[in-house]
């Protein structure tokens, strides 16, 4: 049996009619940058939200990069982050010219562990970026609590994790003004780069829509240096097809992670992902854990199993974060995860007999080695 790491193929079926019917009105609409798609997916991504506004933009870097400058946060100011995570949530910070100060997660659901969040405070702290890693939503009520309590803005990264909830409430609600990514990969996907900010705060809203288009609300008057970062109509109107299955996709990845941990619970060797009290997850990937990390990578490559590394280097120890001065042993939490992670095939349409044939391998694995 081959089984990739992630395939798109039972999600296009789904849509294909769909997609191509959104393609041929977008073709005839005469209008190809911020006009009407993107405004009726915004609408309906900010329902899907559970916010008053959402505003498209080109990817979700930029989405998070905007989101920070909504908030006026650069140079000088620091930006709580989690020390395990895709670079792009400290990426942003750095992009606005602000510092990124890492915060361990917790060993078990390896999310920023709320517990060590005050410790990292100091003057210059602004706001705190929680990221929903692998599509769990973090334990937010304590987040805010902490947030309010020093008077910080929360800026989500929910990129991973579009429908996870925590005490029944969904991502992208949380902070002050948050982003998501529909990178094709992610569980909404568009069809290239595409990503969006949330946020139920009008005058952050306005200015968010002010940065990604050049800084200009009336076209040729521009009120600040901003960017070119906008959503654009082809991806819009095929996201607003995508949105309408993503509850049912979601809970396809529940059925598989259920089938994982059903099968793989007394599996020796392995740590199987945590869910936290009161949390949800989308499982953008099911991440197991384990000292043979490499050895069982190889060993399911060989039996034709597609598995991803998320990630190999944590952050501070990127040659691109060489400047922070972090060595080895700053972040042990998050060195153990990217040592140890292995992220299994998890993907709308995964059959049961190849889950199976997955667990049975990494079963045979640990029997044999
Ligand atoms: C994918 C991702 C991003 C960036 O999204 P892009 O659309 O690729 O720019 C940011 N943060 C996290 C946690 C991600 O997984």
């Amino acid at each position: 049996m081959k089984i990739p790491f992630l395939s798109f193929k039972a999600m296009n079926a789904d849509v294909r009619p769909a997609l191509t019917a959104s393609f041929e009105k977008f073709i005839d609409s005469n209008w190809y940058i911020l006009g009407e798609q993107v405004k009726a997916f915004e609408a309906e991504y900010a329902r899907f939200s559970n916010t008053r506004y959402c505003i498209g933009v080109g990817n979700g870097l930029d989405a998070i990069i905007i989101a920070l400058k909504a908030l006026d946060i650069g140079h000088g100011d620091e930006v709580i982050v989690p020390s395990n995570t895709y670079i792009a949530t400290w990426l942003a910070v750095s992009q606005v010219g602000a510092t990124p100060v890492p915060v361990e997660p917790r060993k078990d659901t390896c999310n920023i562990d709320p517990d060590l969040i005050e410790t990292a405070i100091t003057p210059k702290t602004k706001a705190i970026l929680p990221v929903h890693l692998y599509g769990q939503c973090c334990e937010m009520e304590a987040i805010r609590d902490i947030a309010t309590k020093h008077g910080l803005a929360i800026v989500e990264d929910n990129a991973q994790a579009q429908g996870a909830t925590c005490n029944g409430q969904v991502t992208g609600s949380f902070g002050t003004i948050n982003a998501t990514s529909f990178y094709p990969g992610k569980n909404l996907g568009a069809y290239g780069d595409a990503g969006a900010i949330t946020t139920d705060n009008e005058a952050l809203a306005s200015r968010a829509a002010q940065v990604r288009n050049y800084g200009s609300m009336v076209k040729y008057y521009n009120e600040e240096k901003g960017m070119n970062s906008r959503l654009d109509e082809m991806q819009a109107g095929f996201l607003s097809v995508k949105l309408q299955y993503l509850p049912s996709w979601n809970q396809d990845r529940n059925r598989i992670a259920a089938t994982y941990h059903e099968q793989l619970k007394d599996c020796n060797g392995i740590t199987l992902p945590v869910v936290a009290k009161g949390c949800t997850s989308v499982y953008h990937l099911y991440t197991i854990r384990t000292a043979k990390r490499d050895q069982l990578q190889k060993y399911l490559h060989e039996q034709g199993i597609g598995t991803m590394i998320h990630y190999p280097v944590p952050p501070h120890l990127q040659k691109a974060y060489v400047e922070l001065g972090y060595k080895k042993g700053a972040f042990p939490i998050a060195e153990e995860i990217a040592a140890t992670s292995l992220s299994l095939p998890i993907f709308p349409g995964l059959a049961q007999e190849e889950i199976v044939y997955i667990t049975k391998a990494i079963q045979t694995y640990f029997k044999t080695h």
